[in-house]
């Protein structure tokens, strides 16, 4: 395997037609990040999850209806130089992007809980906690170590498992190494996903699987050159690092994304 180049930019790329929407990214990510659940999650709008599983449809009748499985993490948009929508409206400096690895982040403790930054992200991504956590019985002893867990009052949202780079920097740096492999740094959604359609990596780096698959063009704000590949909401110029594959024509206009020459139709405006 070859090693990683300097200018980092991790991001992800999510094949839409290999996910089944069976949650396990989800999952894997509440475990990993320590999030908070209640008792009562009956109310989906009061739900924390920096991982969800939308699902889609074409919006027409039997026998022409398809649907279309779409998991959304943070986007983790670089904007225009790192100007991401919701780094640019914190008054705190709580939320900050990572030049070295194009992570956005989330610094609780300096996090006052104003919300601006859940108003300015186009992707509803973050989630304001309304309640300390209250883990059952027992729970405690199983959370993450390396993830802290989050008060009242304070926004949160996806961190790309930021920790686990930093532990594989710390363990590059016990053996004299200053970068790390492609393997040695996979969020768990990644690790997790059965069907193999969450593929992590370094997008500035010409060895990974990310960068082959989505093809950015840094000329272009990272569009990709991969036809088969877009990003949500790409018109804003977000300049996300989260690319969706997709053979279907409905599922990329679903997500605004139009071909040189197309036009919106009325069941995707
Ligand atoms: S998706 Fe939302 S929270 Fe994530 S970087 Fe973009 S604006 Fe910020
Ligand atoms: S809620 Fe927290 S992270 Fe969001 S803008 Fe306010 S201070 Fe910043």
């Amino acid at each position: 395997m070859m090693k990683n180049v300097e200018g980092k930019k991790f991001g992800m790329v999510i094949d839409l037609d290999k996910c089944t929407g069976c949650g396990a990214c989800m999952v894997a990510c509440y475990a990993e990040n320590n999030i908070p659940f209640r008792e009562d999650e009956t109310d989906k709008m009061l739900s924390v999850s920096w991982m969800h599983v939308y699902k889609l449809n074409n919006g027409k009748s039997f026998p022409d209806y398809e649907e279309c499985f779409l998991p959304r993490p943070c986007q983790h948009c670089e904007g225009h130089e790192g100007h991401s929508p919701c780094v640019s409206v914190c008054p705190a400096t709580a939320t900050d992007y990572d030049m070295a690895t194009g992570i956005v982040s989330q610094i609780y403790p300096r996090c006052f809980g104003c919300r601006y930054c859940m108003g300015a992200c186009p992707y509803h991504v973050r989630q304001f906690n309304w309640w300390d956590p209250i883990w059952p019985d027992g729970m405690e002893k199983l959370l993450n170590p390396n993830v802290s867990v989050r008060m009242r009052g304070v926004v949160e949202k996806c961190s790309f498992c930021i920790h686990r780079y930093q532990l594989a920097m710390d363990q590059a740096y016990v053996e004299g190494r200053r970068e790390i492999e492609e393997d040695e740094y996979q969020t768990a959604c990644t690790q997790a996903c059965p069907s193999g359609a969450i593929t992590f990596g370094d997008l500035n780096n010409p060895d990974h699987k990310v960068h082959q698959l989505a093809k950015p063009d840094p000329a272009h704000h990272g569009h990709s050159k991969n036809p088969k590949a877009f990003r949500l909401l790409e018109r804003l110029g977000t300049n996300t690092k989260i690319y969706y594959l997709t053979s279907r024509e409905w599922v990329r206009k679903s997500g605004d994304n139009y071909l040189e020459g197309e036009f919106k139709s009325k069941a995707h405006s």
